[in-house]
């Protein structure tokens, strides 16, 4: 008998469950430390757990004392001084050395390091940073040379600002849908009132180090800004800098100038953005090559540095993300499937599946996309005319996940607080929501930045954020399956009302 490997979605799948199931038998230790420090010119590595006092001396009368549960936050302070450059050292009462010795007591001097311990799952992580890494560098030069065939090939600037204005409008909807299933769901559910103070005060202060190291910027809005940013004043730069709203603007409004050049003088610019595009999605099929090796470390290195009794604390605000997010994938979008669009709702989920694997594992809607796009020529025959234009577009505007997120976030930060928002309040949380999901980068951890604006917005204290960092990676994944869930829906309806999808182009759903 011929051993046949099984088709490459299934191969995928297979790396994300040996990934989750590697990555919590050699998960990290929460209450382990490896303290690296220098002694007699020499640096020397001490792995120490189940501490009954951890003391961090940054001068004689500053003391502060953990706890065994506390990795996390000594981690922070730790990192903290050491960035200042405060000289500190180590008190450490009644522990286990890496011998599993029991030691009474150590002082640890001139310290260059405290964090996790590595475990062999911490080996295999550059693989998925490289699969990351190549997604990520076809993500730009497609963007653009797909915009811009997919502007200039809507043709006409009436056909243009027909697709645009109903792209634009239905993201909109689409988006305000989203948040109000959250809101919704937070006022349902309460989340923010089913946690006790003790763990609200655990989660406040060992999260507050990381947020003022992580969002030490200062995130105003202005909405005038926002627009006046989106014109860049080199495109080049915005090229480099990854600025994608910018990449956007200039990838639409070259497009839509080129159908006004006479075709003699257009259509070598136009041959090179079609050759470029058509290249970076071939590029795409060859990494991809790896992607099942590239998802098992991605997963597998997320989940064994998870701490994962966060979970139990947060459970009721993870339901009610991951309930809101599951109504909008499986209802409102299987819904505008059904009804707005002539292809069946099981056959678009299939379609798509791949680039739900990829999204979960890499949690970048930027780097997802040219899966997104292959998923949907291939697989369901939408024109590249639409794809090339709708999700690009969609991959960095439209985040129907993470304004949800931010909606359900910002009722539990405020229900925690005793802030309960009134009629009013809960529908700037909307319209600040669907506004700052448009902004927000389609790359990892940016929709919990973005947060900040709306906590602002109706006067909900940014530290709060703390309560929800430490589940943010794993929502994040979530999210990013909603947030190109949500682009593809709108290929396919805005190609069913332009009648842009060809049975006959469907290549591969069946084969696989
Ligand atoms: N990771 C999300 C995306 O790429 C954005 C976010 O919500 O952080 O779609």
């Amino acid at each position: 008998m011929k051993f046949k490997l099984p088709a490459l979605h299934h191969q995928i799948l297979i790396g994300l469950v040996l990934g989750a199931i590697a990555g919590s038998i050699f998960a990290v230790k929460e209450n382990t430390l490896e303290i690296i420090f220098e002694k007699e010119g020499k640096s020397n590595t001490a792995v120490i757990s189940d501490w009954k006092n951890f003391s961090v001396i940054s001068e004689p009368e500053k003391v502060e004392v953990f706890q065994s549960n506390e990795q996390q936050k000594i981690i922070a302070v730790t990192n903290k001084l050491l960035k200042s450059k405060t000289s500190f050292e180590i008190k450490i009462s009644e522990y286990f050395d890496d011998n599993q010795t029991a030691v009474k007591d150590a002082v640890f001097k001139s310290v260059t390091v405290v964090k996790k311990e590595k475990t062999v799952i911490s080996s295999i992580k550059w693989i998925g940073d490289i699969f990351i890494r190549l997604l990520n560098l076809v993500a730009i030069p497609l963007v653009l040379s797909s915009l811009v065939v997919g502007a200039a090939s809507l043709g006409d600037i009436r056909k243009f600002a027909r697709i645009g204005s109903k792209t634009i409008v239905y993201y909109v909807l689409t988006t305000a849908v989203a948040v109000t299933i959250g809101i919704l769901l937070a006022d349902i559910i309460q989340p923010g009132h089913r946690i006790d103070p003790e763990t609200k005060e655990k989660l406040l202060s060992s999260y507050s180090e990381d947020i003022q190291s992580r969002f030490s910027s200062n995130v105003e809005f202005d909405i005038i800004n926002v627009i006046v940013e989106m014109v860049p004043k080199n495109p080049f730069a915005a090229l480099s800098g990854s600025e994608m709203l910018q990449i956007v603007f200039f990838a639409v409004f070259l497009g839509m100038i080129i159908t006004l050049v006479p075709k003699e003088k257009s259509a070598p610019v136009l041959a090179f953005f079609d050759g470029l595009s058509d290249i970076m999605i071939k590029m795409v099929e060859v990494i991809m090559i790896i992607a099942p090796l590239g998802v098992f470390a991605l997963i597998a290195s997320t989940v064994s540095d998870f701490g994962f009794s966060i979970l139990q604390t947060l459970i009721w605000y993870i339901i009610t993300v991951l309930l809101g997010l599951s109504i909008q994938v499986f209802g409102t979008y299987a819904l505008v499937i059904r009804f707005l669009t002539k292809i069946k709702v099981i056959q678009f989920f299939r379609a798509i599946r791949e680039a739900h694997t990829i999204s979960f594992s890499t949690s970048s809607s930027a780097a997802t996309l040219p899966v997104t796009m292959e998923c949907c020529q291939k697989n369901l025959g939408i024109s590249k005319s639409i794809t090339s234009f709708v999700l690009p577009l969609g991959a960095t505007i439209n985040m129907d996940g993470t304004a949800l997120y931010q909606g359900v976030a910002t009722l539990f930060i405020a229900q925690v607080f005793g802030l309960d928002l009134n009629m009013g309040q809960q529908l700037t949380v909307i319209f600040m929501a669907t506004v700052a999901s448009i902004g927000t980068a389609p790359v990892p951890g940016v929709g919990i930045i973005m947060l900040i604006i709306i906590l602002k917005s109706v006067g909900i204290p940014e530290t709060g954020i703390a309560l929800i960092l430490g589940v943010d990676r794993i929502i994040d994944m979530c999210r990013t399956v909603s947030n190109i869930t949500g682009d593809a829906v709108a290929a396919a309806f805005i190609a069913t009302t332009e009648n842009e999808i060809h049975e006959e182009n469907i290549e591969t759903v069946n084969s696989k």
